[in-house]
């Protein structure tokens, strides 16, 4: 995998945690206008950070109790006139009804924290509706992506960033410095036309899941079926034999280390394809192709899906012996072995088996479990790079060496038995050795000196074909320089 390829995620826009132009400063009263639960939860932390709250509402008296006490509850217009940020707490349908507040409000910023239902709801974003309607005020979005119980239990229990925009830095800065005193991370997301990514972003049901999603499932229905037609199908036809007992269990246990083991190769296949390309082309400076790009990205969602699927096949497999079926056919081949009056069952070959496949897979699934935690932001953020980079990489491909000898000691020589190729289709675990042996044969063949001298230097910066200056220490132990073709 290239050094680069475990990059951890970089935050696309400036975070402005610890911007020394930002000096937090309290004691400022805010405005909320609105009384329902977002208004009401922004006041709660607001008061709790030390700001003095006036909230504007249609109707004071009634919504009054349902606020701290030390927030003043009191008219939209009373309330505008006491401040000079106003957080909007209104849908943007309602935006319309303030038109009365336009004289009160010129000259004072309003803060936009409207989502929408729908992405991408109105041609306009709604901070640049609310600017559109109130065109002598300055218009902040943020806070947005913050839900109303993030705001209430404190910025410790949910996400911390606030992202934030505005066509005027002064704004934008007061807006993040208050954000940072109520104990957020705001993230500058630019101008005013941020606002509608901005909007897009809390009705995102998973974007960076799709792909490794469909992916899990394409590759489960296929392992599935595969497995079906063999342990089920294939008796029911050949031999009358009804198996359909096993499609909730058995089935499923057999398809879900299938996925997990392929999962897995799969986080590791982009950074060979990666390095490929670069040892082709001779150059890091050329971009990959788009698709390669998007695998690379989401290499982290993959694993993590690999490790659940491989949890999911640990529990299937620790509750195989609590199944009736088990019991059934344990009895019967006792009661069978009685008859044929067997007393040595012993069988060295398979037990020897039996112990080394389940120490390699319960190895194995440590190992997993490991590069998930890692994988969490938490903790990702308190590695350094060669950390994150030894635990992602190297011990991620030890996890997959691991996983193969726990495939290889489960099928045995299973390959090789002319039983087990029902309807001429070969074990599910031989399908399964093909991507993983591929990236593991990969790796070998990178780790050469010869090939891994070349990779480290096209990372570097080395390319093909270009003339590069060079430093040649001399025999005097003094170092000359001068220019060469780096291809030769
Ligand atoms: P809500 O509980 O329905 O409150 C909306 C408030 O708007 C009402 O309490 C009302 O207060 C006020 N309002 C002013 N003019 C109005 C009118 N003409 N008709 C009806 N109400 C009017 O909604 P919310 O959940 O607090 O959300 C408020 C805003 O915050 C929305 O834009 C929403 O997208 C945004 N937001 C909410 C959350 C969340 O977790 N709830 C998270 C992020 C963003 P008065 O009756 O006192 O005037």
């Amino acid at each position: 995998m290239s050094g680069g390829d475990m990059a951890k995620p970089l935050l696309g826009h400036r975070s402005m945690e610890g911007d020394p132009s930002i000096m937090p400063t309290t004691g400022r009263t805010i405005g909320v206008l609105g009384s329902g639960d977002f208004a009401r939860s922004l006041a709660i932390r607001l008061v709790c950070s030390g700001f003095k709250v006036v909230v504007g509402s249609r109707n004071p008296k009634r919504k009054a109790g349902l606020f701290p006490s030390a927030a003043e509850v009191t008219f939209q217009a009373e309330a505008v006139k006491k401040t000079d940020v106003i957080f909007v707490a209104v849908f943007r349908e309602h935006y319309s009804t303030l038109c009365d507040l336009a004289d009160v409000l010129a000259g004072k910023i309003l803060v936009d924290v409207s989502n929408n239902t729908e992405i991408n709801h109105h041609k306009e974003s709604n901070a640049e509706y609310l600017a559109s309607l109130f065109p002598a005020c300055t218009v902040v979005k943020g806070f947005n992506v913050v839900s109303a119980w993030t705001l209430q239990s404190g910025a410790r229990d949910g996400n911390k960033q606030v992202l934030i925009c505005s066509n005027n830095q002064e704004a934008k800065h007061t807006v993040a410095e208050i954000a940072q005193v109520m104990g957020f991370t705001p993230v500058d997301m630019g101008c005013m036309s941020s606002a509608c990514e901005i909007e897009n972003i809390p009705l995102r049901l998973l974007p960076a899941w799709k792909i490794p999603i469909f992916l899990a499932l394409g590759l489960f229905l296929c392992f599935f079926t595969y497995n079906l037609v063999r342990q089920v199908i294939h008796p029911y036809i050949r031999e009358q034999k009804n198996k359909f007992y096993k499609i909730p269990v058995e089935v499923v246990n057999t398809t879900l280390p299938c996925v997990a083991y392929v999962m897995l190769s799969l986080v590791y296949l982009p950074g060979v394809l990666a390095a490929c390309s670069q040892l082709y082309y001779g150059t890091k400076y050329r971009r990959f192709p788009d698709w390669l790009d998007q695998w690379l990205q989401h290499r982290k969602q993959i694993g993590l899906l690999s490790f659940f699927c491989a949890a999911l096949h640990a529990v299937y497999s620790l509750c195989l012996p609590m199944r009736r079926s088990h019991r059934y056919q344990l009895i019967e081949t006792a009661v069978k072995q009685a008859v044929e009056k067997k007393m040595n069952i012993w069988v060295e070959e398979e037990v020897w088996r039996m112990e080394i496949y389940i120490s390699v897979g319960i190895i194995a699934l440590g190992l997993l479990s490991l590069l998930a935690i890692t994988s969490l932001p938490s903790i990702a953020n308190s590695l350094n790079w060669r950390e994150f980079s030894f635990i992602q990489s190297t011990l991620g491909f030890i996890a997959l060496v691991i996983s193969t000898l726990h495939t290889l000691t489960y099928g045995w020589s299973r390959a090789f038995d002319e039983n087990q190729y029902k309807f001429y289709l070969p074990p599910t675990y031989t399908l399964t050795l093909l991507v993983p042996c591929t990236v593991i044969l990969a790796k070998v063949i990178f780790s050469l000196p010869c090939i891994q001298q070349r990779l480290l230097r096209i990372r570097r910066g080395w390319e093909k074909g270009r003339y590069v200056k060079f430093v040649l220490p001399s025999a005097t132990g003094e170092y000359s320089s001068g220019e060469t073709s780096s291809n030769v």
